[in-house]
This record gives structure tokens, sequence and C-alpha cells, in this order.
């Protein structure tokens, strides 16, 4: 069992994930009225058995849970939240906009699979491991039901009996937000700012284009508020959070220029498989490594330093090389 005892009477708690971050960090706070949890991780067995153990060494029942928020909607922190629903009957909040995709992608009569084989194959992405892809995204549907049903949340929550600031941080997903306690000052981060790896920026069919660019804006909004801990969802909590950030922007401004040297007639698939060459990569790995790639390529592109020289697949070059 993976427990801990934090500030404002809360509990980090690491569901187990079957990735390699090992941990997805939800939180519990206890209320004069009841539990809060904040994230629920991916639906498989582990994950639901880690909940019940938890709830058994606390001495709750489902029911004493009435509230559920998420950071975002991403399946290893959404993925198990329609069954936590289920179970606890709590009423779940998130940013309008992750709610909408979650309904988008793994909704009755979603396209987000045929969407993203054609986004891949726009980007030359050759047709044997675009369908391997999808293959892979159509598995990672069962860890996602049944779906949750989300409220929109509002700009205030109540964690452990105090007031929490909502900060809207799009970029690792559209609707991505922290929570702030100012007294505390502390943020519960989701995946915005991760104490070893990058946090993934991507671009996905149906969401925004322009992910970095708001990532890169989030990050200086967080910069803004005095914060001496971040308690990420995954890996140990930021204390380091100014140098975190300022690392964080530094990585993708070397990755902006290094992928900007490689746009030289190629197409997406060909620059990733020049920035993934150290690593084997599965095909779920793939669909990651390109979605990124394509984050990184509009945000030089919407910079004016590459063009888009072809179509069909799509060819870039560098603005100076045109
Ligand atoms: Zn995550």
């Amino acid at each position: 069992m993976n427990i801990e005892k934090i500030e404002c009477g809360g509990y980090r708690i690491g569901i187990p994930v079957p990735f390699p971050m090992k941990y997805v960090y939800c939180y519990l706070f206890k209320q004069d009225d009841g539990y809060v949890m904040i994230d629920v991780g991916l639906n498989y067995r582990e994950a639901r058995d880690a909940w019940l153990e938890i709830f058994d060494h606390l001495g709750l029942v489902p029911r004493d849970i009435h509230t559920i928020y998420l950071t975002h909607f991403h399946p290893d922190h959404s993925g198990l939240s329609g069954w936590m629903q289920q179970l606890t009957g709590a009423a779940l909040y998130m940013h309008e906009v992750d709610a909408e995709m979650i309904t988008r992608v793994w909704g009755e009569g979603s396209s987000q699979v045929e969407k993203m084989k054609e986004m891949v194959l726009q980007h030359g992405v050759p047709e044997d491991l675009a369908d391997g892809i999808a293959e892979h995204m159509e598995k990672l549907h069962k860890n996602m039901l049944p779906l949750p049903f989300p409220n929109p949340i509002g700009d205030k929550i109540e964690l452990g009996n105090k007031q929490w600031s909502v900060i809207h941080t799009p970029g690792h997903s559209a609707g991505h937000v922290c929570f702030y306690q100012e007294e505390e000052e502390l943020l519960i981060g989701g995946d915005h700012i991760l104490e070893r790896i990058t946090p993934n920026i991507s671009v996905w069919p149906g969401a925004s284009q322009h992910p970095l660019h708001e990532y890169i804006d989030s990050l200086r909004k967080v910069k803004a508020y005095s914060i001496q801990k971040i308690y990420s969802a995954h890996h140990a909590p930021v204390l380091n959070v100014g140098e975190r950030i300022a690392e964080l922007i530094y990585h993708h401004e070397e990755r902006l220029a290094y992928i900007e040297s490689l746009a030289d007639h190629q197409t997406t698939y060909e620059i990733a498989k020049v920035l993934f060459s150290h690593r084997e990569l599965n095909p779920h790995q793939w669909r990651f490594a390109i979605a990124e790639t394509i984050a990184h390529l509009n945000y030089l592109e919407r910079e004016g330093r590459i063009l888009k020289h072809r179509q069909d697949p799509i060819v870039y070059v560098r603005y100076d090389s045109n």
C-alpha cells in the first residue's frame, strides 16, 4: 500500500498504473462531512484493489467520498472515475474542455481512432505502423469504461476544510487544472510540472493545435504564485518550483531548436525517427512520439521558423532554407 499523510489532513496515495511511471498519485482529503478525492487512476484490477485496500486501511466506506475532482482527462487519471462514481455516488467535477474530450475520445460512436490514424498518415507514418497505433488505442478503451458523469469545475474548491483556487493550466491537456492553497503555499499539480520527466505535450485530433504555446504560458502563469511544494501526479513532490519551471522551458527551447534544424524537407515521421532513434518504440509510444513532434512543429510554424512545403504527407522546411 502506498499512502502518506500530507498537509491539511490530506493523504497522498500511489495507485498503480501499467506504465513506466508505475504510479499515479491521487489525493484524499478529510472534510467535516466526508472525503474528497483528486484523480482516480486507470480502470484495471490492480488499481481497483489498491483503492479498496486504502478504504479499508482508513476505515472508510465508499459512500464517505462525496466529491471527486479530476486534474485532467487522461486515462491514468480519469479511467477509473466512472467506476468510482458508481461505487461512491460522489459528484465529479473537472474542466469542461476535458469533460468534452472524454466523450469525444471514448463516448459512444467516437471516431477518434480513425481520426488518429488519418492524422499520423498525414504526417508520413507508414500504413502498418498507423494500423498498430489504431489497434493499441482501441485496446486502451476498456480501461476507461464506464465513463464518468462530469460537472464543470468552478474557481474555488474546498479540500481539508480550506479554500483552494482552481488554476487552469492548458498544455498537457487543454482542460488541465491545478489546485492552489495560498496560506500553505501548496499546489496539487496533476501532470503540469513533474519532478523527473517532462510532461508530454501533444497534438491530438479534435484538441488544441497549439498545446506547446499554451503549456509554456501555463508554466509562466504558475511561476507567478508563491509555491513551496507541488504535489504532482507522478514521482516525488517538486520542491524547487522556480528552478524546475525554468528547466522545463529550457528543455522545450532546446528541443525546438533541434527540431527546427531537422526540418529540411522531412515529414514528422522522419523527424521523429531521428528524435527517438535512441529508443525502440512500440506503437503506443510511437503515437506519443508523433503527437509530441507535431506539437513542436506547430509551435515552430506559428513562430514563422518553419513552413509546410508539401501536403499529404506534410513535408516541412526551415523558413531560411525555403
Ligand atoms: Zn498522468
